[in-house]
């Protein structure tokens, strides 16, 4: 299959110019003004829209097996497609957990069979996400699993941890931390600051995902281990994550896009669709976050994209599950929020969307050059559009941005050379 994108911005050399990008067998063969054409077997148009790398989203939640009424690797897969993203990563937090190897490859093969776009699979730390016996790291790695967290729980035993990472350090796997010491965040619900006590609504502390983040970084240190922190939601874990970076711990994080344009001042009342863990927090948390991820603190943006039907997310702040969905928001809301803003670049924003996270966990992708895998997205970054939840390709509609007019919207969705996502055809093609 030969193909050519003609007269799309790319950044090139600096700058966003008019580019020809052409593909051949899933591989960008050629990058460069008017290219020569002839033998193509398709050229896309771009008009002038601009041509991004895929972008990459390593905290999703796909709910399959075990909650496919809330999503489904085939549903999750298109609502990536129609957002602009190329490769996703699922959580283990599944209904049975995958946590042995025959279930990672269970899922892979299921993947491969449904989903429109690239899909890893992670492994869970512990059997269950019980948080007791370790799972056999080494035959999850070689049935692919793309690295192992507890997402949802926090490793509650440093000592636990330490194990966990000293295994995961001989086998070459990532420990990815949903941080949270239990013992402070005590069934909290929300934040545990003025919006939490005006509503009597138990509190999470922000110290409940600092202080795992400060222990992590000591045995990190120690062990050698990439470690990675998921969805960083306060001021204090973003200080933290900075001084272990200036000490050399190997260690990344990333930050959802809920929580760089919410805080708790946003929540109308007791409403779940502003409900998930960790909460949204303070404005000066907020603030830390932008810094956090302007000066690379804060690595890159992964939504964690967390789906719940609607009655569940109907039960209000004590009763509603954690978690928001993001997958076919992300790129608007934050070209809406953080660019046309003029806090980043558009380039600033893709690196964070794409560039960084592909470099974090070593995947394909996350560029546009000679010999890339053709993992492309192209964005109408003049249209507006308000967001509609009816019209979303994931199964669920748990989303706190609902009607926000949002500008900046992907059209267009390649992955390893196939179209995926047109929608000019009228949505997934794949
Ligand atoms: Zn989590």
């Amino acid at each position: 299959m030969r193909l050519m994108i003609r007269q799309a911005k790319c950044y090139r050399s600096g700058e966003w110019i008019l580019t020809d990008v052409r593909v051949d067998d899933g591989i960008i063969t050629s990058v460069g003004d008017r290219l020569p054409t002839g033998d193509e077997d398709e050229i896309v148009e771009a008009n002038g829209k601009t041509l991004l790398p895929g972008l990459i989203d390593v905290h999703v939640h796909l709910r399959e097996p075990g909650f496919e009424e809330k999503e489904t690797i085939a549903s999750g897969s298109r609502a990536a497609a129609r957002g602009g993203f190329t490769t996703i990563a699922a959580m283990p937090n599944t209904e049975p957990v995958t946590d042995t190897a025959d279930l990672v490859r269970e899922q892979y093969r299921k993947a491969g069979k449904e989903a429109v776009v690239n899909v890893h699979f992670y492994g869970a730390i512990t059997e269950g996400l019980r948080g007791e016996e370790l799972t056999d790291f080494q035959a999850l790695k070689e049935a692919g699993a793309f690295a192992l967290t507890d997402d949802g729980v926090g490793i509650q035993s440093a000592g636990q941890m330490l194990a966990a990472m000293e295994r995961a350090k001989e086998v070459g796997l990532t420990v990815v931390a949903h941080c949270e010491d239990n013992s402070l965040a005590d069934r909290g619900v929300m934040h545990d600051g003025e919006k939490a006590s005006r509503l009597g609504l138990p509190g999470i502390p922000a110290e409940a995902e600092a202080a795992h983040i400060v222990r992590d970084a000591l045995l990190a240190e120690r062990t050698g281990v990439h470690y990675h922190v998921c969805h960083v939601s306060s001021a204090a874990s973003v200080q933290a994550i900075r001084e272990a970076k200036q000490r050399g711990v190997h260690m990344t994080a990333e930050v959802t896009p809920h929580h760089l344009v919410l805080t708790e001042d946003d929540i109308p009342g007791d409403n779940a669709l502003y409900k998930m863990n960790p909460p949204l927090r303070s404005a000066r948390d907020r603030s830390a976050l932008m810094a956090g991820l302007l000066d690379g603190t804060i690595d890159f943006i992964a939504t964690d994209h967390a789906p719940h039907e609607t009655a569940a997310k109907r039960r209000g702040f004590r009763g509603a599950p954690f978690g928001v969905i993001g997958l076919e928001t992300a790129f608007p809301l934050l070209y809406t929020r953080l660019v046309l803003t003029g806090f980043l670049t558009l380039e600033q924003l893709v690196k964070r969307m794409s560039t960084a996270p592909a470099a974090c966990f070593g995947l394909p992708g996350g560029v546009i050059c000679e010999g890339a895998q053709a993992d492309l997205t192209l964005v109408d970054l003049e249209r507006e559009e308000t967001v509609d939840p009816a019209a979303f390709y994931s199964k669920s509609e748990n989303t706190p941005f609902c009607g926000w007019r949002l500008t900046g919207w992907p059209v267009w969705t390649m992955v390893g050379g196939q179209v995926v996502y047109d929608e000019a055809q009228g949505g997934i093609t794949g």
